[in-house]
């Protein structure tokens, strides 16, 4: 048993949720029991989630995707209500981590899905605060795209969306994971050979061709799915929590 204000503490200055201007709150969203003994990670705070959490008798939930947007009607009733209602009956914390948990240099989305891609950080841009929200670096070989397409896919169990912006085999590339199409432009401005994301848009497509840069969308909750479950595993190790993560699939 731990006590939910020492986690929350605990996380909070690990991913020094200070340092960011976010569209969510960051850390504790919804309160439940004082005391912890098992934490589900998930990525998102859908009721899918919540009625697993619920299944298996969890105190707390760790997610990438909380709630309380910036700009969404503030009115508990409908979908929002049915949520809180099913947290809040069950007595389950809901914990939550967005653009700190993108960034952390170890148990970040991009630190970690760089990892499972073998990919060589050499550094970051599109800030916030002091951090870099995405990151660039160099594959460990010169790969067609086609064969980072290949990889992709492989590591993400997922086809991503390709663009061919340019012919080149790419070596270099940049990543940010989620919704962040809207960075290509300063991964080509890095000169980057490939920009790797999770989702695309409508004007993608023209960018990634008159940037001259490679652009694949993998999927936002493909490319997000393992920076909450490295956070969830120190976490549980940290505090001796019973610990499950619980992938709710999501083709967007
Ligand atoms: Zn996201």
């Amino acid at each position: 048993m731990t006590s939910l204000n020492d986690i929350v503490k605990y996380t909070n200055d690990l991913l020094n949720i200070d340092q960011f201007r976010d569209y969510c709150p960051n850390g504790l969203q919804v309160q439940g029991k004082a005391e912890i003994e098992h934490i589900v990670a998930g990525v998102t705070a859908s009721k899918a989630l919540i009625e697993k959490a619920i299944d298996i008798k969890a105190d707390a939930m760790l997610v990438h995707h909380g709630y309380f947007w910036k700009g969404e009607n503030p009115v508990i009733s409908g979908m929002k209500y049915d949520r809180l209602k099913a947290l809040i009956e069950a007595g389950i914390s809901l914990i939550a981590y967005h653009l700190p948990l993108d960034a952390h240099p170890v148990y970040g989305n991009n630190a970690q899905l760089a990892e499972r891609l073998g990919f060589k950080i050499e550094g970051g841009f599109a800030k916030n605060g002091n951090s870099d929200i995405a990151q660039f670096g160099q594959l460990s070989a010169t790969l067609s795209a086609n064969a980072l397409s290949d990889k992709l896919e492989a590591v993400l169990d997922r086809k991503p969306f390709h663009i061919a912006g340019n012919n080149r085999k790419i070596q270099s590339v940049g990543w940010c994971t989620g919704a962040a199409q809207n960075y290509i432009e300063d991964a080509a401005a890095l000169g980057l050979d490939a920009y790797i994301t999770g989702e695309a848009s409508e004007q993608t497509f023209h960018a990634a061709n008159e940037l001259g840069i490679h652009f694949f969308a993998c999927g936002h909750h493909a490319t997000e799915r393992y920076g909450v479950q490295a956070l969830g595993v120190h976490i549980s190790e940290h505090f001796g929590l019973k610990y499950t993560f619980i992938d709710i699939d999501n083709p967007i």
